[in-house]
């Protein structure tokens, strides 16, 4: 049995105090929701304030990226364990916007993702094909190769500990999303790649969907065999529409 996870990333929106405010109407919305996982991931200054502000809600929080040294001279960069200590129990790892704007490849993912499990942290790990690349029908070679890569040397005993996030490059921020149909033929392909890497354990891997993610749209994916939940980029900015996705049964 997976417990569904619906996780809102907030990218580079939201002050700390924006973040509290946040909080504050959120939580009235959402209480005595069961069976759900609620994430939040603000930017790294809110994540302190944003725990505090969540304290004994349930509502766990995450990073939207770490470095994978543990320290260093790494200026700008931060560690599994500073967001850790400031409040976070998850990180997103190798978002699109960070694969395509900060250079992020397959090899600094899975360094990071081994880096966030021997932290303590549970890592979120992005994946996706461009338009380009479903044009090209090498949907399936790209997410492959991203799976295969980015779960290097992970080994099954962890993988419960690892959540997935298949995402659209093409569905990000545009509106479109993927049918269910589409979403879920990719979750299943992911499943048994996912099987022939962990075997059995594949079965107890959380495995989201994200791409214009809405209200309105949540139910008829939720209900879909692999997917186990969501990664909800702009629906998650609002207490309102984000409460009203958690709520999506
Ligand atoms: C995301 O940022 O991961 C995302 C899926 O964004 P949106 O929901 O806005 O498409």
């Amino acid at each position: 049995m997976r417990v569904p996870v619906i996780a809102g990333n907030w990218k580079m929106f939201k002050t700390a105090g924006e973040s509290a405010a946040f909080a504050k109407a959120f939580l009235p919305l959402v209480a005595g929701v069961s069976g759900v996982e609620i994430v939040l991931a603000p930017p790294f200054p809110s994540i302190a304030p944003l725990a505090a502000a969540l304290s004994g809600s349930g509502v766990g929080v995450a990073s939207q990226n770490v470095h994978f040294a543990a320290e260093g001279a790494y200026t700008g960069e931060v560690s599994p364990a500073m967001v850790k200590d400031a409040g976070a129990a998850y990180c997103i790892v190798g978002h699109s916007e960070r694969r395509q704007y900060f250079a992020e490849d397959d090899e600094s993912v899975n360094r990071k993702c081994r880096a966030a499990l021997a932290a303590g942290l549970t890592p979120i790990l992005c994946l996706g094909e461009t338009l380009a690349e479903r044009e090209a029908g090498k949907t399936f070679d790209v997410v492959s190769r991203q799976l295969r890569e980015g779960i290097r040397e992970i080994p099954p005993a962890q993988a419960p500990k690892v959540i997935l996030a298949y995402e659209p490059v093409w569905a990000i921020g545009t509106g479109k999303t993927a049918t269910p149909d589409q979403a879920q033929e990719v979750h299943a392909f992911l499943r048994a790649r996912m099987r022939e890497i962990w075997g059995d354990a594949a079965a107890g891997v959380r495995l989201l969907y994200g791409g214009s993610v809405k209200p309105d749209n949540i139910a008829d994916l939720m209900a879909r065999e692999d997917i186990d939940g969501a990664l909800v980029g702009g629906a998650s900015l609002s207490p309102d529409s984000f409460a009203r996705i958690v709520k999506f049964k």
